[in-house]
Parts: structure tokens; C-alpha cells; sequence
């Protein structure tokens, strides 16, 4: 499973699935920017020492709680503070593609999310 599929919005995971129309009509009209420069943000582990060190590459919406990079606990925003500021980045906030998108079907809060101008988490692919 990969990193963005452990993203935690909350909420319930009844609703029935999107259709691939609607998601098409909603994703275009989102707005694909680069974010800022340096838009750092530092999420605290519920359970370990982790900080989870991340950065935003595309102008949206990060969520509060993310889990984890080592264990997979939730973990808590610093609201774009650097709190470890010698450490390096583990993840990176991305507009999901239309394709990547799609298959977040089956995570109604997901979906919900990105659709809204959320961004998704990924692996970091900069330099470290
Ligand atoms: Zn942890």
C-alpha cells in the first residue's frame, strides 16, 4: 500500500462509491499551482519520536492529522512550523492526478478531500 493511501481526514466510509463522471467534472475545475517556496510543515507522532517532515509542491490543502512516516500512528500538524529544522523531508503534499484521482474511489474522505483542493502525500522527490 502506498504512503497516501494511509492519510487520515476521519469521517464514516458508507457512502456510496462516486461516479467516474462526476469525479472528472470536479476535478476539472481544480487549479493545478505550485505552492510556495519552502511551505515546511512538521506533524508530530501520537506514539513515537517521529516528526514526519513535509512539503507542500502544489498550491491546496494539507490535513491536520497524517499518519506517521515510521509507524503509521497519527500524527499532528505544526501548522507549517519547522520544528526539526536539521532534519531532512520524508514526504511531499501533491495534486493527485485525474488517474490517481479516480482510484481514491474507495476512500470516499479521500476523494472528498482532494476534490475540495486537498493534497495528497507522497514520498519526497527532491533533494534531500
Ligand atoms: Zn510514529
Amino acid at each position: 500500500m502506498s504512503k497516501q493511501d494511509r492519510v487520515e481526514i476521519g469521517g464514516n466510509n458508507r457512502r456510496p462509491m462516486e461516479s467516474q463522471r462526476s469525479i472528472q467534472r470536479k476535478y476539472a475545475k481544480l487549479k493545478l499551482e505550485p505552492a510556495e517556496p519552502n511551505q515546511i510543515n512538521c506533524y508530530a507522532c501520537t506514539s513515537c519520536p517521529e516528526i514526519t517532515k513535509t512539503i507542500d509542491i502544489h498550491k491546496g490543502t494539507s490535513p491536520f492529522v497524517t499518519s506517521c512516516f515510521v509507524c503509521g500512528a497519527p500524527a499532528r500538524s505544526s501548522f507549517y512550523n519547522d520544528t526539526v529544522p536539521d532534519q531532512a523531508i520524508d514526504m511531499e503534499w501533491h495534486m493527485p492526478t485525474l488517474n490517481e484521482t479516480v482510484k481514491l474511489r474507495k476512500h470516499p474522505d479521500m476523494l472528498d478531500h482532494v476534490l475540495r483542493g486537498g493534497l495528497v502525500a507522497r514520498l519526497y522527490s527532491g533533494n534531500k
